[in-house]
């Protein structure tokens, strides 16, 4: 620190002085508020404390909470476990210890009591510890009872008497959730000492949070990434010269998205939160995170503010953040505030649940140091900038310890936690308001329903779409009969003032009506999760006018869309009229219609029939190449065929996966090829896995087997044709350059990274991949193993940073990509229309496609070798030149004949250009039309391209090519500029990738060649 630094460091420790003894001695609260003192009577614990001072780096990094310890004769402090205060420098406990030392709590004490709440993708268990009075924790279930008619306000018939009654008896409940991001390490040891805190403490200030309410404390989100993060820090400890690796893992599939699978919980540890939320029926989620200094609350942002959520909630984010900050202002802690950068827009987030489930999200950023090291931190300037919404900044430069993010963590915590329940009346009141606002809904702002028809062509992807809705607690019923719904007039522009055709002013355009059929699905909104149904199936629009320059995160997301299954929004009233009967559980119509020798089942790009193909080993299955009949009924290109399987083998194997197979009488006419279990290479970086994770989990929980292989044992196997069909070489993510994908980390200083099993790192293998050094990456050997791969007749697919690897080094000619100008499409959900439908890639779907795309990479063509396809102008670049005659007339030149202008070739956009006579002379640059690029789908016309999120400058991308087949060599290159599989949330591209590897070896099926 320099001599300034220290002087401030000085006047700022005295100021802060000051304004503790002032809190401390006369504290202006409001009426009957009980200022944060410790009981006098009850002793301390010395040692503890003192080391609590110890390891604080500032006086004024912490609070009259935290800053003792009171002691227990017979309840264990986390030293217990830790062998150390909580926050000690160099202590991060295994999520086991952490659950050790509050299963030593619940024994202890009366207070406390530790609920197992699900086991995570790699078999590690999750908790949840509830902390509240012996008799609260006796009474939980008739407590439960009281809260879920405030969460369901139908069970007191919307009776805002009885609600008052039952608000004024109940006790709420606040769930806290620790280190979900797995280097944000902090909050174990704060919510053990925390927990501890709350069981023991008995100042009139803990006393009062303990016997109003029930804290519940969820330490550690993500378990598997807390273990290996463990590994990382004692490796580092072992090894204090080195550099140690980063967390390329966290849990079994994702890292920092981990905290945006709230829509499509897709991962174990959103399923069990969720879950745990709903069940308790809490009123808050609190979710802790660490990369800002020193106590961000992020809850709000600065907008805009999710379309979804309800305003109560929006104010209940401004009195706590408030609240908080002042609090702990009073107390002389610096860098406490709220707003700033976060938007809020996404529901994606842990914290959302409760938002979308009518309860209060949070989340703070206190400041970690990513470990338990005690560090110099030094801020950006931004980052130690006054602002409005930061009037106590941090400092720029201090000496930071764990101990310090763990006073910030527990005093916010601590102060939210008895604001809560000063005002808890308050907030159950609102609780039971917003439940009643939900449930209210189809009369206000409506919508009355969503509607799933029963005769979707995709009833497996349909299950998949009301599934996730039954996970977020959504109630699904089904029509017992055929119905009509009125639709809503779409408002059609307005004719201008000067229209001639009065008729058409004058009669307004009928509202339509639409027929569902018996077993449609209904989703109801007058029920009290109707918030999050509404979120996830409606469309979003993210103007480019806004004043958020910078969206936090995905800006669209319409689950129908990217499911690729249809959902009507209804308004007409009617519609909950319906004969209808609550569905327990979905599952698609599946089975076998009779016997047979040889079975169809129809190709509707339904991912559970890539299940099929590895399911049945013996089964001979073929593709019909174009659509045929049989048996009355159609089937359209790419339908299966099966032979060599019984009726009973089949039965089992389709009865859950949503597939009906019909018995046909005869092979159809139709040509035919196989669908052989193509051996699939899953590859992954050492630079970042987790795009890459989700494609992963979408293959393993729909049951594909691959090899998982890294781009380093790419490096060193030769013979990848011999051992593979199909390379899938998914996203890396963070636009990973592909220099960086053949360089890999810097490997010419520094020392080896092993990401694998040592005595210090006992959790980084077995479930995912190992390696004695990170740094190296694909390299030119690798680069030269993937060419061979193709040329020799494998099929690589590649999508987005990926599909520019495969550009950069090559492997596709006659594709480039174009650097976007204005282009913004963040995280939207985009149209995309079918080219060449005959392409075994795009079997089973129809015209019009949706797609996730992230500023997708703008693919165009060219025919001619290594040359950069552009964005060809066309028509008004040829507009005829000054001379005779009107504008469609031929010039003519005096005192000679006229002659006949040569035709131009003229292609799409997204078409390969044809070439003239001039460009084919003697040029062996020339493709010849079976090497040229064939696109399957393209984007859609600029004006279609939107479908939800935010599309801005969007022509530079609109008709280009978005899934392309390059045949090189004998083999082929699948290029996406979309990314098919994302988040758990785009089911309905899946198949583009399934249909790839299920015909590997029949992708030029359909291929029409051009003339030139
Ligand atoms: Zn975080």
């Amino acid at each position: 620190m320099t001599r300034t630094g220290t002087a401030s460091t000085h006047i700022l420790r005295s100021f802060a002085l000051l304004l503790f003894l002032s809190v401390a001695g006369t504290a202006a609260l409001a009426d009957g508020e009980t200022a944060p003192a410790r009981d006098s009577k009850q002793p301390v614990d010395d040692a503890y404390t003192a080391k609590i001072h110890k390891y604080t780096t500032q006086p004024f990094f912490t609070s009259p909470l935290v800053d003792y310890l009171p002691a227990s004769k017979n309840v264990p402090t986390p030293e217990a476990v830790l062998g150390d205060v909580a926050g000690a420098p160099g202590i991060l406990p295994y999520a086991e210890d952490v659950y050790k030392y509050m299963r030593l709590l619940e024994k202890a004490s009366p207070r406390v009591k530790v609920f197992s709440i699900g086991k995570t993708e790699e078999g590690r268990e999750m908790i949840a510890v509830a902390v509240s009075s012996p008799e609260n924790l006796k009474n939980l279930d008739e407590n439960r009872a009281r809260l879920a008619k405030l969460a369901d306000p139908r069970a007191i018939k919307l009776d805002d008497t009885e609600a008052d009654r039952i608000v004024a008896q109940a006790v709420p409940v606040y769930y806290i959730t620790g280190t979900i991001h797995s280097p944000e390490t902090g909050a174990p040891t704060a919510l053990m000492e925390l927990a501890y805190r709350l069981a023991v403490d008995e100042s009139p200030y803990i006393r009062e949070i303990r016997d109003g309410m029930i804290t519940l404390i969820t330490p550690v989100v993500e378990v598997d990434g807390r273990d290996r993060m463990v590994d990382i820090y004692h490796w580092h400890l072992a090894h204090p010269q080195d550099f140690y690796p980063p967390l390329i893992y966290w849990g079994k599939y994702v890292a920092h998205d981990n905290n945006r699978d709230a829509m499509g919980v897709t991962l174990k540890l959103t399923e069990n939160v969720l879950k745990t939320y709903v069940d308790w029926k809490a009123q808050v989620l609190h979710d802790l995170h660490e990369s800002v200094p020193y106590l961000y609350d992020n809850t709000a942002g600065d907008g805009p503010f999710n379309a979804w959520v309800d305003p109560i909630l929006t104010d209940e984010w401004e009195m706590i953040g408030w609240r908080n900050v002042s609090d702990m202002t009073k107390f002389g802690m610096p860098g406490v505030f709220t707003h700033g950068v976060f938007d809020t827009w996404s529901p994606g987030y842990l914290m959302f649940i409760a938002a979308m489930h009518n309860g209060i999200s949070r989340l703070y950023e206190t400041f970690g140091n990513g470990g338990a090291d005690t560090l110099p931190r030094t801020l950006d300037p931004e980052e130690y900038a006054r602002t409005w919404y930061r009037q106590n900044p941090p400092l720029p430069k201090v000496l930071w310890s764990q101990r310090d993010n763990n006073n910030y963590e527990q005093t916010g915590l601590l102060t939210s936690l008895h604001y809560f329940n000063e005002n808890k009346r308050l907030f159950l009141k609102n609780f039971y308001l917003k439940a009643k606002r939900s449930v209210t809904k189809p009369g206000a702002e409506g919508p009355a329903a969503y509607v799933l028809p029963g005769d979707d062509p995709r009833l497996g992807s349909q299950a998949a779409l009301l599934q996730v809705l039954q996970k977020q607690a959504v109630e699904i019923s089904r029509a017992t009969a055929g119905f009509t719904v009125t639709l809503p007039v779409k408002k059609s522009p307005k004719p201008k003032k000067d229209a001639k055709d009065t008729k058409e002013k004058d009669t307004p355009p009928a509202p339509t009506t639409r027929e569902f059929p018996a077993g449609s699905y209904i989703v109801r909104m007058d029920q009290p999760y109707s918030r999050i149904a509404d979120a996830l199936l409606d469309y979003q629009y993210w103007s480019p006018d806004d004043p958020q320059k910078t969206p936090y995160d995905d800006t669209g997301w319409t689950f129908g869309d990217l499911f690729g299954v249809q959902v009507t929004r209804v308004t007409d009233p009617k519609v909950l009229d319906v004969a209808m009967e609550r569905v327990k559980e979905v599952h698609a119509p599946a089975g076998v219609s009779g016997d047979g020798t040889i079975y169809a089942i129809n190709n509707n790009a339904e991912p559970a029939l890539a299940t099929l193909r590895y399911k049945l080993h013996d089964a001979s299955i073929e593709a019909a190449e174009e659509p045929f009949e049989s048996a009355g009924k159609k089937f359209s290109r790419g339908s299966f065929l099966l032979r060599n399987v019984t009726r009973a083998q089949l039965h089992d194997a389709i009865s859950d996966l949503g597939l009906q197979a019909t018995p046909v009488s005869a092979m159809p006419s139709v040509k035919t090829h196989p669908v052989r279990a193509a051996r699939i290479a899953f590859v992954h970086t050492w630079l970042s896995t987790q795009a890459e994770g989700w494609w992963r989990i979408a293959l393993d929980n729909l049951g594909i087997p691959y090899d998982y292989i890294s781009t380093q044992i790419v490096a060193k196997t030769s013979d990848l044709h011999s051992k593979y069909d199909v390379i899938l070489f998914p996203p890396v993510g963070f636009f990973s350059s592909p220099t960086a994908i053949v360089n890999g980390l810097p490997s010419t200083w520094g020392n080896p990274l092993p990401w694998k099993y040592t005595p210090e790192t006992p959790n980084l293998v077995g479930k995912n991949d190992s390696t004695d050094d990170m740094r190296p990456g694909l390299g030119w050997e690798g680069v030269a193993h993937l060419q061979s791969f193709v040329e020799k007749g494998g099929v690589l697919l590649t999508a987005t940073d990926t599909s520019r690897f495969a550009l950069a080094i090559g492997l596709a000619d006659g594709v480039s990509v174009a650097n976007a100008q204005k282009m913004k499409i963040v995280g939207s959900v985009v149209g995309a229309r079918l080219v060449d439908g005959t392409s075994p890639i795009a079997y089973g779907y129809d015209e019009k496609l949706s797609a996730y795309c992230d500023n997708g990479p703008i693919f165009s063509l060219s025919s001619i070798s290594g040359a950069r396809g552009g964005r060809r102008l066309g028509g008004e670049m040829h507009t005829r030149p000054t001379g005779r005659g009107t504008m469609d007339d031929p010039d003519f030149t005096i005192g000679r004949p006229g002659f006949e202008v040569p035709e131009e070739p003229k292609a799409e956009i997204w078409e390969n250009p044809l070439l003239t006579d001039e460009q084919l002379h003697n040029n062996f640059r020339a493709i010849p039309p079976a090497n040229r690029a064939r696109v399957i789908f393209r984007y859609a016309d600029s004006k279609e391209l939107l479908i939800s999120g935010l599309v801005e400058g969007g022509d530079e991308i609109a008709q280009h090519a978005a899934v392309v087949d390059v045949p090189t060599g004998s083999g082929h290159v699948i290029l996406f500029s979309i990314n098919p599989v994302y988040r758990g949330e785009t089911r309905g591209t899946y198949s583009l990738v399934l249909n790839t590897i299920l015909n590997f070896d029949s992708l030029n099926v359909g291929r029409k060649l051009a003339e030139k």
